[in-house]
């Protein structure tokens, strides 16, 4: 009675605009509270729920509790694009703390051979709680600071068996940079009379919201891939930890109840061990109980999946861990009006605060069964990887170090051992060099995960998916693979080579334009105000051949004298790892140095269009391209200001996906007048569409004209999520003397599609220099209807338009900073577009 009271007065209370939200009303009843540990409201200023806390409010009462509670310790694991520390917090018995690393070092020994003889009796179970990956979903990381204060505060024989039993790392904010810009948000625009009207701007964030990190990544979907510093961080956490349960706190629509795992049955990875499941469904259980009391509503196997690796509840599946996804329907600023009623921001942090507690209960109740599982899904994996005898996968690029440097420093990353061959090995024609490539052994600990890296598939028992379905690594990068035999030695020591110029030139350097970091060394060139050249045929000199595309800098003639030239361009070649080589003579095997074939280059300008109307990730993808990999300043010019804007300046302009009418009449007229007077203009996916209905583009498309038959209501809903093509790896044939191509050592290329748009190829053939093979699936889910468009269609048309150019690539060349493979298409856009 008591209780339904006090809910009574919060309710009204919070919609009077009075905001008097008590702890009491997250924390279990009946329950004694140390009061040597600080309330949130006493560090923060503000009690939980009541303001949207900011990731520095967040780590400040962290740190505060870590200081006051024996039961708390804190480290911060690395800094985000913005500079905020990724911390994390480890809770257990102040007992436990005082053995910490040797429980550590027992509980990951569990998982080697060696751990068989361990009694898991007595040892504590490591639960990894995370929260708000998603910055705009923040009741999880608000719900953070009650969880630690219940964690640290809590007296009784219940709180003190949960801490002696467990080991908690929870990570309060997976995304600080995103819950940062995502409270400002919330925060700047609240009512002191709280307002549940979902027109009000509180619930409507400006463009790019806070989902994404700092360049607009969606961090749930780099746990394999792992580019982003926050993914570093709680990779390196979970290897070193190896937990047993990983929570992941999210949120979904307003109108939505509650979700937990497991998911939706049909698409659960088949990689995945039957028993994760059944444990997810065991654990469920708890979540249900608690939710049950406090009277929420919820449902599970639905709507997710557990099918891609990248995220963070399916991740653990894959590592002899059991991830676990929940939804919260999003109240997004403070209070909203929803089909369930009045959603406020404290119900949302209330529910989510009580599964953080369900799972570390389930986790109590289940300790013994889920380490023997996790020891046993080691034992298993040994006993599969054992058939595979001293079978291996080789990767490499005999001319790109730096390209299979960066896939072998993932793997190093996700603690697979790899090997590195004495001698060049040759396999199907394909060449595999000493220090241009790795062996995998297929005979190791994480087996299983170096299957789900590998994986390449084309079977699938479910036709929907809720993010990609194929992510095969050697293929993202474009590099050979094949399956060899274990030979070489061991490596521990994967470095990116040191670049190097072999000698002072009185003539000319050249480079090759293989390696992946030549765009930036040609940028740093043509920046300094010097003149590089691009030869457009193959050629040799002094014993070495060149490809199309190598790059050529004269000594005569240029800003900078010879050994200013040389001094500068050692530093390039360190800077960019790559070779510059210097010649004596300009006649070559082939066209001379001061041949026509060689076309001067242009120092370039590059514009960004982004905001409304543009999709965040792929314009993210392009600005932390430029700027993390190459080093190349790039204007983000917003579509609200480009109507005003003088474009003059700009040699380049780069258009991502684009949806609705995101460009006015005036910002459109502006754009054509500047393609006229010598621009190119490069359009992605939509954009397309887009060049096209703008007459910037002459394209014809292929279309889909399924319309159903026999296909009920019911099935509505699978008929059309069958056509969509949610990401697949397809076959690309080159013709490598394209400038497009230039760099490309291979007749073809694997690239990632997530789009339907089908380009029909122009008559003549020349005008094809990408375009997708007859038989084109490499990896991935795709209908048969649209296999068929697909086949023999172009991802990529450059056209003439007036004295500039107009690009088009149907398909994401820079998909969430791993796919390394296509990222020369852009640059090669960028650089070489006057010579198309
Ligand atoms: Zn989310």
């Amino acid at each position: 009675m008591k209780k339904i009271t006090f809910l009574f007065i919060v309710f009204t209370q919070i919609l009077l605009g009075q905001n008097n939200i008590s702890l009491d009303y997250y924390l279990p009843q009946n329950i004694s509270f140390n009061q040597e540990i600080p309330t949130p409201k006493e560090i923060i200023g503000h009690e939980v729920g009541e303001w949207h806390v900011t990731h520095d409010k967040l780590v400040e009462y962290m740190k505060k509790i870590a200081e006051v509670s024996p039961r708390v310790s804190i480290e911060n694991r690395g800094e985000t694009y913005e500079g905020r520390p990724i911390i994390l917090l480890t809770i257990t018995a102040p007992e436990n703390h005082s053995n910490i690393t040797e429980i550590r070092k027992s509980h990951v020994q569990l998982t080697e051979n060696s751990g068989n003889s361990l009694n898991t009796e007595n040892m504590p179970i490591v639960v990894y709680q995370g929260f708000s990956i998603h910055g705009n979903e923040p009741s999880g990381s608000n719900a953070a600071l009650a969880t630690i204060y219940y964690l640290a505060a809590a007296e009784g024989n219940e709180i003190n068996d949960l801490l002696k039993n467990t080991v908690i790392l929870l990570d309060p904010s997976l995304n600080p940079d995103g819950l940062q810009r995502f409270a400002y948000w919330a925060n700047t625009n609240r009512s002191h009379v709280l307002n549940p009207d979902p027109n009000d701007r509180e619930y409507e964030e400006v463009w790019p919201g806070g989902r994404t990190n700092h360049y607009w990544f969606d961090l749930n979907r780099d746990w394999l891939p792992i580019q982003l510093p926050e993914s570093k961080a709680r990779i390196k956490t979970f290897h070193q930890w190896m937990p047993n349960i990983l929570t992941d706190h999210h949120e979904m629509g307003t109108n939505s109840t509650f979700f937990f795992q497991p998911g939706e049955p049909s698409r659960v990875n088949p990689l995945t061990p039957k028993m994760n499941q059944q444990f997810t469904k065991e654990i469920a259980k708890y979540h249900a109980k608690a939710l049950d009391k406090i009277g929420s509503l919820y449902y599970s196997e639905e709507d997710y999946d557990d099918f891609y690796y990248g995220k963070g509840s399916t991740f653990p599946d894959i590592n002899g861990s059991i991830g676990i996804l929940f939804e919260q329907g999003s109240s997004r600023g403070h209070i909203q009006e929803s089909e369930n009623g009045i959603l406020t921001f404290p119900f949302t942090i209330r529910n989510q605060f009580t599964t953080a507690l369900s799972t570390l209960e389930a986790a109590k109740n289940l300790r013994v069964d889920i380490l023997n599982y996790q020891r046993e899904f080691y034992s298993n994996a040994r006993k599969e990887a054992a058939k595979s005898k001293s079978s291996a996968y080789i990767f490499g690029d005999e001319k790109d170090a730096a390209k299979t440097y960066q896939l072998a420093k993932i793997l190093e990353s996700q603690k697979i051992e790899l090997y590195q061959a004495n001698e060049d090995i040759t396999i199907n024609e394909k060449t595999f060099k000493k220090g241009y490539s790795y062996l995998v052994p297929k005979n190791q600990k994480n087996h299983r995960l170096i299957e789900a890296m590998f994986d390449i598939r084309t079977e699938f028992e479910d036709s929907l998916f809720y993010d990609i379905s194929a992510w095969t690594f050697p293929y993202a990068f474009n590099l050979d693979f094949e399956e060899t035999k274990t030979a070489g030695d061991r490596t521990n020591n994967i470095t990116l080579r040191t670049g190097n110029v072999n000698e002072q030139s009185n003539y000319a350097y050249l480079f090759d334009w293989h390696e992946y970091y030549t765009p930036k060394a040609l940028n740093m060139i043509l920046n300094k105000g010097l003149r590089a050249k691009v030869g457009k045929t193959p050629f040799s000199l002094e014993g070495k051949d060149y490809d199309y595309g190598t790059i050529m800098i004269p000594v005569q003639n240029q800003k900078l004298n010879k050994s200013e030239l040389y001094e500068f361009l050692q530093k390039v070649a360190k800077e960019a790892h790559i070779e510059i080589t210097s010649v004596a003579t300009g006649l070559t095997k082939g066209i001379d140095l001061g041949s026509n074939d060689f076309e001067a280059l242009k120092k370039q300008k590059v514009a960004l269009i982004v905001g409304n109307g543009i999709t965040s990730y792929d314009a993210g993808e392009i600005w932390h391209l430029f700027d993390q990999r190459y080093n190349m300043q790039i204007t983000k010019l917003d579509t609200d200001n480009l109507g005003r804007t003088s474009l003059d300046k700009y040699t380049t302009i780069i258009l991502p996906n684009i949806w609705g009418s995101a460009l006015n009449g005036t910002a459109t007229q502006k754009i054509k007048d500047w393609v006229r007077n010598g621009g190119t203009l490069i359009g992605y996916r939509n954009a397309v569409n887009w060049l096209e209905r703008n007459d910037l583009l002459k394209v014809e498309f292929k279309k889909n004209e399924m319309t159903a038959k026999n296909i009920t209501f019911e099935q509505k809903q699978f008929f059309s999520g069958a056509q969509v093509t949610g990401g697949a790896i397809f076959k690309a044939n080159l013709d490598r003397s394209h400038p497009i191509n230039f760099g490309y050592k291979n007749e073809t290329l694997p690239v990632f599609r997530n789009t339907n748009i089908y380009m029909e190829p122009n008559e003549e053939s020349y005008n094809n220099p990408i375009q997708y093979d007859l038989n084109p699936l490499l990896s991935g889910y795709i209908s048969e209807e649209n296999l068929e468009l697909l086949k023999g269609a172009v991802p990529f048309k450059v056209q003439r338009n007036g004295s500039g150019r107009v690009i088009a690539f149907t398909d994401n060349t820079n998909f969430r900073a791993f796919w390394y493979g296509t990222n020369k298409l852009l640059m090669n856009a960028i650089f070489f577009s006057k010579v198309m």
